[in-house]
């Protein structure tokens, strides 16, 4: 029988295999050290973990494999915000960005190597897709970083390279073992998976039970400019989109819902875009969280100057809603967002 990947597992599923092949029976113990030597204390045999007898790690490696990515590189950039490296066992490349928050850590992790949805403005967009990542792919981004850099994660947001509902299985697992007991806690709550508009999986999760924030790439408020900028709008128009975020707000009341929108040079910063936000963003409540354009090689659209941007979102206030500009984190490490995959071009 082939070894099972262990980082895919929640901590229930590590026992109901080591049950199934009567594993358990010296106590239900050797499922929660284990769990908590490989996500708690970031150990990469079970050899290594303190307390475990030689027979239980015996049964462990029976079991399961720990595979692990391979780190390639580190790049720290200015404001202490790490962009990591890593190989996929195939060969493919994918990379997770490390962001200081306050006395806090947050990780934003890819969920593809690369990403179908070619949005013009994006160099994930520009690699298209490799191929998705397994659950304990996405996993250990969180564990390796964790355990390179020493810090506890905190937050995790799928803003990384891919389309996270475009692997919504392996996704969604992956948050389950990220927020398990006995393993990195990471709350859903501070969970934020970001999509730029896959409708069906988005009704489908406004369905669900999950505890995560989805939040939206809007990236333009006028459907035609949108259109140009994100082809998927081919496939899931404009107002579905919306229909399906509002849906989705109300199924969590009293919560804001966070749209990202990309501040982009004489394209969508002008009167137009303020009239198609007060059309049709309505009947929801929601934070806007203005991004200024992360320069892309290979695209002609710019980043606008910040003077630009402030004048800009001083405009929106009247509207009533609350604006945020998002500096990206480690820009001049490649490290934000749509940078994601810029050396492999
Ligand atoms: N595929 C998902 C998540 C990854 S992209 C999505 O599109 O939402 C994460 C965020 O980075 C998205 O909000 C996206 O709009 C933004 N982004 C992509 N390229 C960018 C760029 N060049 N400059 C600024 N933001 C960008
Ligand atoms: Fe894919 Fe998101 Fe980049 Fe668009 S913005 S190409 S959906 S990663």
């Amino acid at each position: 029988m082939g070894l099972i990947s262990f980082k895919d597992l929640h901590l229930d599923e590590v026992h109901d295999v080591l049950g199934g092949r009567g594993l358990l029976d010296r106590g239900p113990l050797i499922a929660e050290q284990a769990y908590r030597g490989v996500h708690g204390q970031f150990a990469q045999r079970f050899a290594d973990i303190r307390g475990l007898s030689h027979r239980k790690v015996a049964r462990l490696d029976d079991t399961f494999s720990l595979r692990a990515l391979t780190l390639e590189s580190v790049h720290e950039a200015d404001d202490r915000s790490r962009r990591y490296v890593f190989r996929l066992d195939d060969g493919g490349v994918v990379e997770s960005v490390l962001i200081p928050r306050h006395a806090r850590w947050s990780l934003c992790v890819s969920s593809q190597a690369g990403c179908a949805l070619g949005c013009r403005f994006c160099a994930t967009g520009m690699l298209g897709l490799k191929r998705s990542l397994e659950p304990w792919e996405i996993v250990d981004q969180v564990l390796q970083v964790g355990r390179h850099a020493g810090v506890r994660v905190d937050g995790v947001v799928f803003m990384g390279m891919g389309e996270p509902l475009q692997n919504e299985g392996a996704v969604f697992q992956a948050c389950r073992v990220l927020s398990c007991r006995e393993g990195l806690q990471v709350s859903p709550r501070k969970i934020q998976i970001s999509t730029a508009g896959v409708v069906p999986a988005i009704h489908r999760y406004t369905a669900s039970n999950h505890r995560m924030d989805l939040v939206f790439s809007l990236v333009s408020a006028v459907p035609e400019k949108r259109a140009l900028l994100m082809p998927i709008q081919k496939t899931y128009g404009f107002h579905e989109l919306i229909d399906a975020i509002r849906a989705y707000a109300a199924s969590r009341p009293k919560r804001h819902v966070t749209l990202e929108y990309i501040a982009i040079k004489d394209l969508t910063l002008g009167d137009d875009d303020i009239d198609a936000i007060r059309e049709h963003l309505v009947g929801f409540p929601f934070i806007l969280d203005v991004i200024p354009l992360n320069p892309v090689e290979g695209s002609s659209l710019e980043t606008p100057g910040r003077e630009e941007v402030r004048a800009w979102t001083e405009r929106l206030r009247p509207l009533g809603f609350p604006v945020k500009v998002r500096l990206s984190a480690g820009q001049d490490r490649l490290a934000g967002c749509g940078q994601l995959g810029a050396t492999l071009l």
